[in-house]
């Protein structure tokens, strides 16, 4: 073979590589073309599309527009009015900045700009055709910008086979417009594909309504408002209840300067605040924005901009975590309850049990060990204290009168009827009890295995590994390097026995993978003890005896956040009196 010569690109050639990046279906077309409108200050954009954006793309704004001789450079490779130098790289406060977009999209599709300034008498108009010429000319438009895209992929069909189902194109285009119709609720937006129109208004004061038409009025209904600021950082917008959680992360936003990204760090943080009422699988839903110096976090990371780097990750990560931690500690049934139309009404189990003697009551101590035998419910046949209203002090939850389908406890109080989740409230406890346990000296019980694993693990797994060797052990791994990429594992906890050792530890690895704090092995610990609290728990179709009924009801009044399980839903609900009474049609 001989060797080929190099040779120069062709500048329209480099740009349709350079589109690859950018322009890979009509919704990232969408994307970049109203970033461009909100960049020039758009109050209003309206959104045209035809086939699911590949016939046709239109945006038109009322921005400042374009001056008519910027019009040629604004479809050539590196031309943007955003940046200067590479100083400004520095402290980028627009959403473009790479100068990249629009010649990229001229040379996959036909692209017309009609325009005009506020200074220009006219309009003007460039059409950029296939052989990447354009011509400029004068032409009729209000004050601001129409791009017009269509005939994607027309001169590539290799990448247009690539293009999927309309619908498919339609759902990309619906998520884009939903990040940026998020991203500025100030702004007016329209959207229009052949007779379906979506208005948007733009909002005043309740962003939430915004909030709620493009993401459902659950939501709306079942979020808390968050603002808080600290050292130049402002967080705020809503988070979901834990009781309105997800099967999938489809509704989680999160926008930093303005920009709709997906961040490693803030997902982590927003993962552990939700971490104690939320369960594996269950994802939050949340519309969240971070504000702060644009200095302070580079946007130049990848071209499509979704990936960010915040110069001080740590601080970032801390204030995230803080403040949704303080936000849904709020919420939780044990705790203030903020108001919100859908939640139940709850007994405040805090205030109340510390009035009371619960240690007068019986416990179930022996069920939330940290042994196997958890299963096994202590049986009190002594225990069935009278209820007589007004002569004794009720405790919170009431007396168990009996049980519904062995599923749920049914129980008087001084409010009414209290209807108990009998496995999500004694997973709850089990979980509390076990994080106690593990804060009391003793730790965790390891359990040594018969036949030590050897694993091979990247270099950088073995360091993280090594690093926390003792915090690992503590958790009840018993792990040690054996070479620069592979480990010996000698223990695991007890309670994970029976689970296959290499799985768990290459979970807790690559858990630990990004930073290997030990503040990471500690979330991650409450992760794992809630799914072993999961396995410990009763499960729903066991008969209990009324003295087992009573004994959880007082163990729910002690412990923290027994008003939720570890998935975040209720562990009971209370119908008052008042309202059974309504029910009946009874006045009183
Ligand atoms: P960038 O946004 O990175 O600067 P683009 O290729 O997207 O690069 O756009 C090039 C330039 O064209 C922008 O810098 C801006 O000056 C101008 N421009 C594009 N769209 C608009 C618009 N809707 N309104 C006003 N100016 C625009
Ligand atoms: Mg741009």
């Amino acid at each position: 073979m001989t060797a080929n010569r190099i040779k120069r690109l062709s500048s329209f050639v480099a740009n349709q590589i350079a589109a690859g990046e950018v322009v890979e279906r009509p919704a990232s077309i969408v994307k970049e073309l109203i970033e461009n409108s909100l960049d020039a200050h758009a109050r209003r954009i309206v959104l045209t599309i035809e086939q699911g954006g590949v016939k046709r793309v239109r945006v038109s704004d009322d921005g400042v527009g374009i001056h008519a001789d910027d019009l040629q450079l604004a479809v050539c490779p590196h031309a943007t009015s955003k940046i200067d130098a590479a100083d400004d790289l520095e402290g980028v406060a627009t959403l473009g900045f790479r100068g990249e977009a629009l010649a990229s999209i001229a040379s996959v599709a036909k692209l017309s700009i009609s325009t005009r300034t506020a200074v220009a008498e006219n309009g003007s108009r460039i059409d950029v055709d296939d052989a990447s010429e354009a011509h400029v000319g004068p032409a009729a438009h209000p004050l601001g910008t129409t791009v017009d895209v269509s005939d994607l992929f027309y001169n590539t069909p290799a990448r247009r086979k690539f293009l999927k189902s309309e619908r498919t194109e339609l759902a990309h285009l619906s998520d884009i417009v939903t990040r940026l119709a998020l991203a500025r609720l100030d702004v007016e937006f329209e959207m229009r594909n052949g007779s379906a129109v979506q208005h948007l208004a733009p909002s005043e004061a309740d962003g939430l309504r915004r909030v709620a038409q493009l993401l459902g009025a659950g939501f709306a209904a079942a979020s808390v408002p968050i603002d808080e600021e600290r050292d130049g950082l402002r967080l705020h917008g809503w988070v979901g209840l834990p009781t309105h959680s997800r099967a999938q992360a489809d509704q989680q936003y999160f926008f930093v300067n303005g920009r709709s990204v997906k961040d490693r760090i803030v997902a982590y943080a927003v993962r552990q605040a939700y971490r104690d009422v939320l369960f594996h699988g269950r994802q939050p839903v949340f519309v969240l924005y971070l504000e702060l110096d644009p200095r302070q976090v580079d946007v130049n990371v990848h071209p499509t901009k979704y990936e960010v780097r915040f110069r001080d990750a740590r601080n970032v990560r801390d204030f995230v975590f803080g403040t949704l931690n303080h936000a849904l500690r709020g919420v939780r049934p044990g705790g203030a309850p903020p108001e919100s139309p859908r939640r139940h009404e709850s007994v405040h189990i805090h205030d109340r049990a510390s009035d009371h003697h619960t240690h007068a009551m019986p416990s179930l101590q022996q069920l939330m060990t940290l042994s196997s035998s958890a299963h096994e419910l202590p049986v009190r046949e002594t225990e069935t204290p009278p209820y007589e209203s007004g002569t004794r002090v009720v405790p919170p939850l009431g007396y168990a009168v009996g049980q519904l389908h062995e599923i749920f406890i049914l129980a008087e109080n001084a409010e009414g009827l209290v209807i108990v989740d009998m496995h999500a409230a004694h997973e709850r406890i089990t979980y509390e009890k076990m994080k106690a346990a593990r804060a009391r000296a003793q730790g965790i019980q390891q359990q040594r295995l018969l036949v030590p694993i050897t694993m091979n693990v990247s270099p950088a797994e073995a360091e993280v590994a090594a690093l926390n060797r003792e915090g690992l052990a503590a958790l009840g791994l018993d792990i040690d390097r054996s070479g620069p990429a592979s480990l010996i594992v000698r223990g695991i906890p007890a309670l994970l026995a029976s689970s296959d050792a290499e799985n768990l530890v290459t979970d807790v690895l690559t858990d630990l993978g990004t930073d290997g704090s030990t503040e990471r092995l500690r979330h991650y610990e409450d992760d794992l003890l809630a799914t072993m609290a999961c396995h410990g728990s009763i499960r729903a179709h066991r008969k209990l005896t009324i003295a087992e009924m009573n004994a959880l009801l007082r163990e729910m009044e002690t412990t923290e956040n027994a008003g939720q399980c570890n998935h975040g839903r209720p562990t009971f609900v209370v119908e008052n009196l008042r309202d059974l009474d309504q029910r009946f049609l009874r006045g009183r």
